[in-house]
């Protein structure tokens, strides 16, 4: 893939160095002498794909390599697990990732963060909130909550489950059963003894509820491909990007033959194994492209209620772990949220990546992933341009600022309710260059007033 122009980005209208005239470290107001000096952010990237193409175009950002000093890291999570302890990050630093990102990224402890958070919520607000928190299949983690399981297991004879290695992607090590002898291995491993068990350690697995009626679009199954950007966790403080895509597999959904990955599982690495995989053609979907689909069938009304209950995922979920994510000024995280959505056009979380794949597999996925990218690093404002009041950045809108943020140009509700319209615009036009436009020459006119 080349290297995308400043055009392609969205940002050949924008004011090209005044931004980045001031030192990189350091938010605020420059001082006279740092503002003559010409910014240079030093970044470094532990990937190669499309987020290294957009660092290195972006105006006034070098390339660090080794062991040279950064201002800006977009590492991965094996590098935060070793060294974030021990590194020392000036003021002005930032990196891609929390502390402790696993707490909603790993299958097992996200599962737990939103039982815990259900609970919390019953007991504090009510049972109605609660409820609002059902949007996960019932899990057991396995092998510690086998005989809860098995309980489960015996409750509703005849349904299939699916069983997921908590700490592995892409599909990896994934397979639905409908017997507990499928399962034989953990249930050995509840019978040794101690000493046995620190022999050979046992993957930790999580049995999940098989949702056995998705939602289907050509008799094929899919899920959803969503971004949302943490900038704090203490206040909360998301973004929702407008763009995402709709994954299908390349099979006919039936659950007639429940070992066929390429029918049940609908990750782009599984897909693109399958013999007439075709990746400029039928595996993706834009969301708009979705979204559109299911207005034409159900009606806006039914599709409005959808994407409410899909924002209310991304936050109920961010909630349940906002406590216990180390909340650190140096960190922001970009999530994948995977969607699953079910023939009552109930959507259920499957999972929060914490490292989407930023790697296209076409050239619209790699037109999407670039403006993402793009935007991303707008927000995350190295180049201290914004004024911290913006609701919408390119395609992002804030989404919760420590609370609900209300659409700008509707504001109250005229339904009766005196419910305010959420910020969010999933699915929706993404007219982002444009926006970007106005918003960089807005704040330039701004800076040069008060300068
Ligand atoms: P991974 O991290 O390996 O991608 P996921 O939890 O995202 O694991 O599951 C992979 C795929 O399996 C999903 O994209 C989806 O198609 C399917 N899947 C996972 N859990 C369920 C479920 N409970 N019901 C139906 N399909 C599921």
């Amino acid at each position: 893939m080349q290297c995308p122009n400043r055009r392609q980005l969205g940002l050949s209208d924008l004011p090209r160095v005044t931004q980045l005239n001031q030192c990189a470290k350091g938010h605020g107001a420059p001082k006279a002498k740092e503002r003559d000096q010409k910014v240079c952010i030093r970044f470094k990237c532990a990937v190669m794909n499309t987020l290294t193409d957009v660092l290195r175009c972006r105006p006034g950002w070098v390339e660090v390599k080794d062991e040279g000093e950064w201002d800006f890291y977009w590492c991965d999570v094996s590098w935060l697990r070793e060294n974030f302890d021990h590194t020392y990050m000036d003021e002005h630093v930032r990196i891609s990732h929390f502390r402790n990102h696993y707490e909603l990224t790993r299958k097992n402890y996200m599962v737990k963060n939103l039982k815990r958070f259900r609970k919390q919520l019953e007991r504090d607000v009510g049972k109605l909130e609660a409820a609002k928190c059902d949007f996960f299949p019932k899990t057991f983690e396995l092998p510690s909550d086998y005989h809860l399981f098995v309980e489960e297991f015996r409750k509703t004879p005849g349904i299939t489950w699916i069983m997921k290695p908590v700490a592995r992607s892409q599909g990896k090590g994934i397979f639905l059963f409908r017997k507990l002898k499928d399962i034989m291995d953990w249930r050995k491993d509840v019978g040794r003894s101690d000493d046995q068990k620190d022999d050979i350690p046992v993957e930790n697995y999580v049995v999940q509820r098989y949702i056995e009626n998705p939602y289907l679009i050509g008799g094929r199954k899919f899920d959803l491909r969503v971004y949302v950007l943490v900038m704090s966790y203490i206040p909360l403080r998301a973004w929702l990007y407008r763009d995402g895509f709709v994954r299908f597999s390349n099979t006919r959904f039936t659950l007639s033959s429940i070992d066929d990955h390429y029918v049940h599982l609908t990750n782009v690495a599984v897909q693109k194994t399958s013999p007439d995989y075709d990746p400029e053609k039928g595996c993706k979907w834009m969301i708009q492209r979705f979204r559109q689909y299911l207005t034409s069938k159900h009606g806006p009304e039914a599709v409005e209620t959808l994407f409410r209950d899909i924002d209310n995922i991304f936050i109920k979920s961010l909630q349940s772990v906002q406590k216990v994510i180390i909340s650190d000024k140096h960190c922001f995280e970009l999530y994948g949220y995977d969607i699953l959505i079910d023939q009552d056009l109930k959507p259920w979380l499957l999972e929060v990546n914490a490292s989407p794949s930023l790697a296209a597999s076409s050239q619209e996925d790699y037109h999407l992933k670039t403006c993402l990218l793009e935007d991303t690093l707008h927000i995350v404002d190295m180049e201290t341009r914004l004024t911290g009041k913006e609701k919408r950045v390119g395609g992002f809108d804030l989404m919760w600022n420590d609370g609900p943020v209300s659409r700008e140009e509707e504001g109250i509700d005229t339904s009766g309710t005196g419910n305010l319209v959420a910020n969010t615009h999933l699915g929706c036009n993404n007219d982002r260059k444009k926006q970007l436009r106005q918003l960089f020459r807005s704040l330039h006119s701004q800076t040069k007033a008060t300068s």
